[in-house]
């Protein structure tokens, strides 16, 4: 027998259990709200997109007092990055050690392992409750575009339920706050109307994975600039690397075939030091940005590729996240004041305004390098090549670009807290 419908109040809902929507959660576990998260897929995250984090974030997570969850799910320290050609020459060593800053370091956790590590600190929050998995797709909406009313969904027949709950059962929430942190195809985004604009890259990125070939004392990301396209070694936790690059779209059906041998000398003729790694395919990535002219509408607001999905370049999505929800967490109203929808809305518009104009910015500087890894071309590798060699000749400029690196001179630095 299927169980009543059940209902339930709340202060926040969070549609989404991604990087923003983990982090959101974790970040507001101490500020006496009601949380209903709600997460459509069984499955963890995918463990190849973003998971280092930037110096600034860091500091962030220690003001949030998030770190030593961190540590204890495995996390490690890269102090360096370094773009070099082909043939290992230094084209800009990239160096965070030295820089006045309180944590001079990227820390790096593999993606599913960052969010069931914020999830964990959500779950701090006696009153937070994430249904997972559980689609958000009926939604009832307030009266003069005041958002979102109510979310009904229905729990899964076959996975446990929160407690007080039944698999099957129709669950209704009613939320005065609603976060859409549900990804770049994001439903809140669709079902409030929210315009936006986009562009579709020609380069779909292939990711690889396999165990570090050699010592690395740095952990360092190490990026292949060449006549035959970008590639990026990225450290992971445990001793192994993530492969990642530009490919053109025809050559998707031989990343699919190839054998071992094949893979490794496709990846040496990037990177020749990388000829004996022992690269599995990780996935395919069709590369889009996205940006949408609001982030907030009456009651709900939106975090992540949900409002600002933009090109792996840069390593940028997940962090830019962060420090956004970040500016959010800061503006919220107490817990006494969230039933009251005008100081909601007035904060939420607060926050809009003070962040999404150096969002705007980092979109476009994104795109730009994003852009450049598009293309493949010898010449526009070679222009970026020389420009970057420009920044590493000049110690002032190399200072700035390592610190810009770590998220204390970019667009978004004016919003640290
Ligand atoms: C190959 C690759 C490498 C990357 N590398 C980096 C990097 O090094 N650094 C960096 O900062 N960023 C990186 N990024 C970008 C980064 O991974 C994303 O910006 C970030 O993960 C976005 O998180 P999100 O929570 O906004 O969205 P998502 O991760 O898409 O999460 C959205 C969640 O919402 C759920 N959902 C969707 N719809 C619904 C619904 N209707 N009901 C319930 N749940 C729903 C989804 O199942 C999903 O779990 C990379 C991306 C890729 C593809």
């Amino acid at each position: 027998m299927v169980a009543e419908t059940a209902a339930i109040d709340c202060d926040v809902l969070i549609v989404g259990a991604g990087i923003a929507g983990t982090a959101f959660a974790a970040a507001i576990r101490d500020r006496g709200l009601s949380v209903v998260q709600v997460e459509m897929s069984k499955q963890p995250l995918d463990t190849a997109r973003g998971d280092h984090l930037q110096c600034v974030v860091v500091e962030q997570l220690d003001q949030w007092g998030m770190l030593p969850a961190f540590w204890a799910a495995g996390a490690e320290k890269r102090h360096s990055a370094r773009y070099v050609t082909p043939t290992g020459e230094v084209i800009m060593p990239v160096n965070y050690q030295g820089l006045p800053i309180p944590h001079p370091y990227y820390l790096y956790l593999n993606h599913e392992v960052i969010a069931e590590t914020f999830i964990g600190l959500a779950r701090e929050n006696p009153r937070h409750t994430l249904f997972k998995p559980a689609r958000a797709r009926d939604f009832d909406f307030l009266p003069n575009g005041g958002g979102i009313a109510a979310l009904t969904i229905r729990l899964d027949e076959s996975a446990a339920a929160p407690d007080g709950f039944a698999p099957g059962q129709d669950v209704v929430i009613t939320p005065r706050l609603v976060v859409g942190a549900d990804g770049r195809g994001s439903r809140v985004r669709e079902e409030m109307k929210y315009t936006s604009h986009a562009h579709e890259y020609s380069s779909p990125l292939v990711v690889l994975f396999g165990p570090q070939l050699f010592d690395d004392p740095e952990h360092e990301v190490r990026s292949f600039m060449g006549p035959h396209g970008t590639l990026s070694r990225i450290p992971r936790t445990g001793g192994h690397w993530k492969v990642g690059m530009s490919i053109a779209k025809e050559d998707i059906a031989f990343w699919k075939t190839a054998t071992l041998k094949m893979r490794q000398q496709a990846i040496a003729v990037r990177a020749p030091e990388l000829e004996g790694f022992a690269a599995e395919v990780g996935g395919f990535y069709p590369v889009k940005l996205l940006n949408t002219d609001q982030w907030t509408r009456g009651n709900t607001v939106l975090l992540g590729d949900a409002c600002h999905a933009m090109h792996p370049a840069r390593g940028q999505g997940m962090n830019v996240a962060i420090r956004c929800l970040a500016r959010l967490v800061d503006l919220l109203p107490d817990a006494a004041d969230f039933a009251n929808a005008e100081i909601l809305g007035k904060r939420l518009r607060a926050y809009e305004s003070g962040t999404k104009p150096a969002v705007d910015k980092v979109l476009a500087d994104n795109h730009a390098r994003g852009e450049q890894m598009d293309s493949r071309d010898p010449a526009v590798i070679a222009t970026s090549a020389a420009a970057l060699r420009k920044i590493a000749d000049d110690p002032e400029f190399l200072r700035r670009y390592c610190m810009q690196s770590a998220g204390y001179a970019d667009s978004l630095s004016a919003l640290n807290g």
